[in-house]
């Protein structure tokens, strides 16, 4: 069964049609990364999957289930943006514990759930100090792990490292990549960037204009490239 089904997804903004009827199958445990360039609709995509914004057409699935209409609490997703507003006053440890905490979560199941997505992501040394005492690419990691300490179906990352400089940029894909062998969750990743797209993707999907340009392997899309616009943004040599 699809971890996530699409079919023929559109999303309107008044007169403005900027999804045009997409039909895409992500896998479980597939770490699926959308490319396109800016304004092509990646995020309107991810926000519909994410259920914060409606679905203007067509018809989305999660795990086997219409999700329409579903809330975002609803649907066992995890979303995280590309500015990763942690709380500035909390440690470590509480900004992760905060969305439990407002479910009134038993004590023990909190604290055991921040330890383990601690470990998983090496903030364990981490959990006491404040956000402005971390690097970037920690706070990143801290924006992970609020929403690893969900144990959601599917990630939904929204460009996460287009506010990292490139040193740190390469080492949090390489721990990114990491985080999904480990924890086997379906992800669905939204850049901009070619070299994330070819390093840590399963499946591509090509977008452009609200529609899909090609979807396959980076070495399909390398390889085969459909049409000039693939073959010019995955850099393909024709
Ligand atoms: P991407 O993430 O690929 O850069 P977006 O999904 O943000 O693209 O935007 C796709 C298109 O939808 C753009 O033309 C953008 O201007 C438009 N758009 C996005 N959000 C809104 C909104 N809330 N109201 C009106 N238009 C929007
Ligand atoms: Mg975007």
């Amino acid at each position: 069964m699809a971890a996530l089904e699409l079919k023929n997804i559109m999303k309107t903004f008044g007169p403005n049609q900027v999804i045009h009827g997409i039909n895409l199958s992500i896998a479980d445990g597939e770490f699926v990364v959308f490319v396109g360039p800016s304004g092509c609709g990646k995020s309107t995509l991810l926000r519909m999957i994410a259920g914060l914004e409606e679905i203007s057409g067509g018809q989305l699935s999660i795990g086997g289930r219409v999700a329409n209409g579903l809330s975002p609490k609803e649907r066992n997703i995890a979303m995280v943006f590309q500015s990763y507003a942690l709380y500035p006053q909390m440690t470590v440890a509480e900004n992760m514990a905060f969305s439990l905490m407002l479910e009134k979560r038993p004590k023990t199941e909190i604290k055991t759930k921040v330890e383990a997505a601690a470990s998983t992501l090496k903030l364990t040394e981490l959990l006491d100090r404040r956000p402005s005492q971390l690097s970037g690419g920690q706070r990143q990691r801290v924006a992970i792990g609020r929403a690893i300490v969900r144990n959601p179906q599917v990630f939904l990352l929204d460009e996460p490292l287009s506010n990292l400089d490139a040193a740190l940029r390469s080492e949090t894909r390489v721990e990114l990549s990491e985080l999904h062998h480990r924890l086997g969750t379906t992800m669905v990743y939204v850049t901009h960037d070619q070299v994330e797209a070819m390093t840590m993707a399963d499946k591509i999907v090509v977008l452009n204009g609200g529609r899909i340009e090609q979807v396959g392997t980076p070495m399909e899309l390398y390889n085969c490239p459909l049409n000039t616009f693939v073959a010019g943004f995955i850099g393909s040599p024709k």
